[in-house]
């Protein structure tokens, strides 16, 4: 026997070494694969038991709330879930409770405004200004002028109407200067300083329920169809119609949070109706 052959042995026995190391390591993540794929299906399970508890209009509300996401991925990641489920399920019950006050107790009466806007008060005068400054200074989902700076989705829209800068603008000309440069960052810090705080916001016209309470954005053309691409850009009452008679849903107030959606470029063309009410 020569070097050689001891060689091409020796090659041929780590050849093999390999390729049986290499199923083990398959073996290995198959396995881990079909624990983890197990694992995920008592997740499943433990949450469609807790949301069957919960109130389905409670539960829409719930599946978007920033606190329950971040919970939600702590449990994902939790190996000893099954010995915390009692102290989560605890926690998701607070927020579903947290959420419930918000829907019971937000009843926001909406500003009047006469069809001219005239014979309104001076309040609400600058808030027409502020909101029509707002609009034009806005893009929806894409930008189409450069003058827009804020995006719709921005947070100053979800507190803008208890923005202390709202509730009681200042009393100065609104020019664009002005606006761009000291009104509108103030409104956003306070936007922010609100959302930080953990304040309760008040019904949000991008979010089906705050859109059919805010001012009069429940009779302009910004609902659709969540279940299809029928039905063109409508108001409330078209797509309750269509829901019934397409879709064949009762139309209670459930299904119409279900299968109906807000358009946020509709939205942000009708801005004025999400803040205020025209008296006819
Ligand atoms: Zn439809
Ligand atoms: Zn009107």
């Amino acid at each position: 026997m020569n070097a050689d052959d001891n060689m091409r042995r020796a090659l041929n026995n780590l050849r093999k070494d390999v390729g049986r190391k290499y199923k083990e390591t398959k073996n290995y993540e198959k396995w881990m694969f079909n624990l983890r794929q197990f694992y995920l299906r008592g997740q499943d399970d433990l949450f469609s038991r807790l949301h069957a508890e919960i109130n389905r209009e409670i539960l829409f509300k719930l599946q978007e709330d920033y606190e329950y996401k971040k919970l939600k991925i702590e449990v994902q990641c939790n190996p000893f879930l099954v010995q915390d489920w009692q102290k989560y399920k605890s926690r998701i019950l607070q927020i579903a409770q947290r959420i419930d006050r918000n829907l019971t107790s937000t009843t926001f009466p909406p500003t009047m405004v006469s069809s001219k806007n005239r014979s309104v008060d001076k309040i609400t005068q600058k808030r027409i200004k502020i909101v029509k400054r707002l609009r034009k200074l806005t893009y929806g989902s894409k930008r189409i002028s450069q003058c827009q700076i804020i995006s719709i989705f921005d947070v100053l829209y979800v507190y803008l109407p208890i923005c202390p800068s709202f509730l009681n603008p200042p009393d100065l000309e609104y020019s664009q200067e002005f606006f761009i440069r000291k009104l509108l960052p103030t409104l956003k810090k306070e936007a922010e300083q609100l959302c930080a705080s953990r304040t309760a916001p008040p019904p949000y016209f991008l979010e089906m329920d705050g859109a059919l309470k805010v001012g009069g954005l429940r009779d302009q053309l910004v609902f659709e169809c969540r279940l299809c691409n029928e039905l063109a850009l409508n108001n409330i009452k078209k797509v309750r119609l269509h829901i019934k008679s397409v879709h064949e849903l009762d139309d209670n107030l459930n299904n119409v949070l279900y299968a109906t959606k807000v358009n946020c470029d509709a939205v942000l063309t009708n801005l004025f109706h999400a803040f205020f009410l025209h008296q006819h």
